[in-house]
């Protein structure tokens, strides 16, 4: 059984789904094999309109809300949590703050060709010794004639090696905390800037993951995003929304999964495996309703923070328990190599740690309601 998609508009959903069969799911498993993504697959995805979800038509997006964005995105997953995890980087966390934050001159020259898939984005915040606690960054930039130089490096960088440009965070002195981190548009090809290494992980194969490092990287004024000092609450307000895409992403994971689970079931005929499926389906489902009612909140202009973070602990816990068990239903088939089962519970694990751990989810969580006294002023219109 397929739980029935109730978020977005049924034409970006629709269109994903078509996508998904046409063109993702036949590759889907040499991504993941080979570790690599076909080179012209952010093209293909910028001529259907995905890499310019939520950006507005006259930056050369597809307009798009947070809602069609994440059903775009959990069709995707589905298919490949790597590629879907690529868009979700490049939209929400390189191409959103550029929207928000951006000048029309940053707009014109690094976002319209995000929207339009002609290059991609990455967000570059955690440190090989720096990623919860993201006041403490160690990369640190100075003022130089015209500019500024960043020395430093940042690690498990999604999208690094390939991104036209990244969105980096620096400070200026660690002892000034957040008040010291300002936020900077750093292009490929910036004299001192490189890709030290691409890192290998257990799942969401395909989608890069790297180390960049600065070595006194001169950048021009005004590769500066927002203003100086700014940095941290750039980072944290990008991330609020990326939690939604990523949220997204998982639920994507764990309905695959879930269809995974019955699949198997069917297969043995356990009569054991009847509750184990009718946890994952209230799992899933509940999953499903906390990231449509953050995306709604989102649309809605009102505040959606909490539900973010509901959803993307909901979502991430929701793919890593359905994949698991799933597994123990596929039985010794399903640890084998190139299995689904194994493939969908190497990808899931990932979830519960990009954009945010679930113990940082929780923690956000737990404060806002318990200061709030409750979710309800996200919900009021
Ligand atoms: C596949 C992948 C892709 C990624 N892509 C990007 C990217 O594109 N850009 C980017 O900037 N980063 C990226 N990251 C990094 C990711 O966001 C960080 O790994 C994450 O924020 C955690 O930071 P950390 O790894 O430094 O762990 P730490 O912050 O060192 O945390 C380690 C452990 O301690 C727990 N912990 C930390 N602080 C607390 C606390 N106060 N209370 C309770 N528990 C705590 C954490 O939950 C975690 O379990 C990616 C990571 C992965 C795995």
């Amino acid at each position: 059984m397929r739980p029935a998609g109730i978020m977005g508009t049924p034409d970006w959903r629709q269109r994903a789904r078509r996508f998904v069969s046409e063109r993702l799911a036949p590759i889907a498993a040499d991504i993941d094999r080979t570790d690599q993504v076909p080179s012209d697959l952010m093209a293909i995805l910028g001529r259907e309109g995905f890499t310019g979800l939520g950006i507005p038509a006259e930056w050369g997006g597809s307009d798009g809300n947070s809602e069609s964005t994440a059903a775009v995105l959990e069709e995707l997953a589905g298919a490949s949590a790597a590629v879907a995890t690529d868009l979700s980087v490049h939209l929400s966390v390189c191409a959103a703050p550029i929207l928000r934050w951006g000048t029309d001159a940053q707009r014109t020259r690094f976002l319209r060709p995000l929207a339009a898939g002609r290059f991609l984005g990455a967000f570059g915040l955690t440190e090989p010794g720096v990623g919860s606690d993201a006041a403490r960054l160690a990369t640190r930039y100075e003022r130089a004639p015209n500019g500024f130089r960043l020395r430093g490096s940042k690690m498990f960088i999604t999208n690094g090696a390939s991104a036209a440009v990244v969105l980096a965070f620096a400070t200026r002195d660690p002892a000034l905390g957040s008040r010291g981190i300002s936020a900077f548009l750093v292009p490929q090809g910036t004299p001192g800037y490189s890709v030290a290494q691409r890192l290998d992980k257990m799942g969401i194969h395909g989608s890069e993951t790297t180390e960049l490092v600065f070595e006194d990287a001169h950048l021009p004024e005004d590769a500066l995003l927002g203003a100086e000092g700014e940095g941290l609450s750039i980072a944290l307000g990008a991330l609020a929304g990326g939690r939604i895409g990523i949220a997204a992403c998982a639920l994507g994971v764990a309905r695959a999964a879930f269809e995974e689970m019955c699949r198997s079931a069917r297969l043995r005929s356990h009569e054991e495996d009847r509750a184990c499926v009718a946890r994952a389906y209230v799992e899933l489902e509940s999953a499903r309703a906390l990231v449509e009612a953050a995306a709604r909140a989102k649309d809605a202009g009102r505040p959606f923070e909490i539900a973010a973070s509901a959803a993307k602990l909901a979502a991430s816990g929701a793919a890593v328990s359905i994949a698991s068990v799933g597994l123990d239903i596929a039985g010794p088939a399903g640890t084998r190599a190139g299995h689904l089962a194994e493939r969908l519970l190497r990808d899931a694990r990932v979830f519960p740690i990009v954009e945010g751990t679930t113990e940082i989810q929780e923690r956000l969580l737990g404060r806002s309601l318990i200061e709030q006294g409750g979710p309800s002023a996200e919900r009021t219109p």
